[in-house]
């Protein structure tokens, strides 16, 4: 596992055993140095590779972010024309889109900066800049004559349109390294897929010993949400949620591809959970699957257990929490079960500030828990699962509006899907090193064509 011999072994503390840099402003962003009261798992600590890498790009960062001098001048050289070598800075700038899950994890890993020079370029999807354009015009490459110059910013697709795959192959990295802009358009995690390039094996192993913990690491290092959704989170958790002795987060996701009656949807859950032992066990249940042993629920007098559910709709928190209301306790266990759902905003609504702060206030209320039953393919479930260092049981989802035969797996790992990994790809017209990629990875519960690290 990941290297232990930082001060606080376990990073839990306020500066997460040093994943975070110490003396930022309290005040301003409250959620940063106040999230590990609230983490009930710390699985895995930053290496201290990692923790000088962070160090070293936090000092780069102040000297390159927007109102710097070094800024202004890689502005300058952005609107020439072309790109210099030997800049002091260069950026990548992620174009955010879709909904909140898939905006943070699509974040790229090795560097992340917001910064306003979309608007200064006004590009949104500019696909005819876009690496593969490029290449086909032959304005860039590997073969390209150096003497052409290299544009000054170039656009890459990685999403679920993916475009760009050549993203992917240590050649085209080396000529992507001479770009001082890469404008990043994603809404997926690929840090998996970035095994592919032999070049950057070894540090990824460096950065991350154990793969299970990139997401876990990262999440827990650049999401920090604002005061306000701070406050969202903290009050609620602490009027339902802080009393009880186990959480379970419950994510119900439903994509209209995969849709199936509320009534099906609710039996694959009650049928993940006899299989899983995720619920308590109520008298109701059939007497062959008593959950016993193993649970933060089951042991114990004076137990409770707080279900927490994130869906959009209030359909299954109804259903649950008449499950458990009849009687008070959980089969055998003597234990109080109490039922929460914070909102149930029936659509997505992905343009709505407020909106978009009432569900990062959900996944980090999931991230609380002790264990997580989220949703198969589902971006804010994968968020949830590696901020709170839990391996969730994942509900399969219904391809074709087939309910699954399968209700649900538990995860390999807490590491979120990488759904569209660049496969059947050639680099230098050898099939890309997807041997290489395979001994890092494995197949992803919910999608047969994603990875994932474990
Ligand atoms: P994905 O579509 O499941 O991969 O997750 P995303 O987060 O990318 O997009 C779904 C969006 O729908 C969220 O960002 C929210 O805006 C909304 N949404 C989906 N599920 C929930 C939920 O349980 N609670 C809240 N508040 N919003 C949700």
């Amino acid at each position: 596992t990941a290297a232990l011999t930082t001060n606080a072994p376990h990073g839990r503390d306020e500066l997460l055993g040093g994943l975070l840099p110490a003396g930022m402003d309290r005040r301003s962003c409250r959620s940063r140095y106040e999230s590990w009261r609230y983490y009930k798992h710390f699985p895995y600590v930053a290496s201290p590779h990692l923790q000088r890498k962070l160090r070293a790009y936090e000092a780069r960062h102040r000297q390159c972010a927007p109102g710097t001098p070094l800024y202004v001048k890689s502005v300058e050289q952005l609107r020439s024309g072309r790109s210099a070598e030997g800049m002091e800075c260069n950026y990548v700038v992620w174009i955010p889109f879709d909904g909140l899950g898939n905006r943070i994890l699509s974040m790229d890993i090795e560097e992340y900066m917001r910064l306003p020079v979309t608007n200064l370029l006004g590009v949104g999807q500019d696909i005819e800049k876009s690496y593969t354009r490029l290449l086909d015009a032959k304005v860039i490459g590997p073969a390209a004559n150096a003497t052409a110059g290299v544009p000054p910013y170039v656009y890459l697709s990685l999403g679920w349109q993916l475009k760009d795959l050549l993203f992917f192959c240590g050649e085209h990295q080396l000529v992507l390294a001479k770009v001082n802009w890469l404008l990043l358009y994603s809404d997926l995690y690929f840090a998996p897929s970035l095994y592919t390039v032999a070049e950057f094996q070894d540090e990824l192993r460096r950065l991350f010993p154990a793969k299970e913990s990139v997401h876990h690491i990262l999440s827990r290092y650049l999401l920090h949400p604002t005061n306000p959704v701070w406050s969202m989170v903290t009050r609620y958790y602490r009027l339902y949620l802080a009393s009880a002795s186990w959480r379970i987060g419950v994510q119900i996701r439903m994509f209209s591809f995969t849709s199936i009656s509320a009534d099906d949807m609710y039996n694959q859950i009650l049928a993940c959970s006899r299989q899983e032992h995720i619920l308590p066990e109520t008298d109701a249940d059939n007497d062959e699957a008593v959950a016993t042993g193993g649970h933060g629920y089951g042991s114990g007098s004076n137990n409770s257990t707080a279900i927490f559910i994130a869906s959009l709709y209030g359909d299954y928190y109804k259903r649950l929490r008449s499950r458990y209301s009849d009687q008070h306790a959980a089969k055998g266990t003597g234990a109080r079960v109490g039922v929460f759902q914070r909102t149930h905003e029936e659509r997505q609504a992905t343009q709505n500030l407020a909106h978009n702060q009432r569900a990062l206030a959900e996944i980090y209320l999931l991230s609380f828990s002790e264990a997580l039953l989220t949703s198969g393919l589902s971006t804010f479930g994968y968020v949830s699962s590696s901020l709170a260092g839990v391996r969730p049981v994942i509900l399969l989802t219904a391809f074709d509006h087939k309910v699954p035969e399968i209700p649900c797996r538990r995860a390999v790992s807490m590491e979120p899907c990488n759904l569209k990994p660049p496969q059947g790809m050639e680099c230098r017209g050898k099939p890309m090193d997807i041997e290489g990629l395979a001994r890092h990875i494995g197949v992803c519960e919910d999608f047969k064509d994603g990875v994932k690290f474990f």
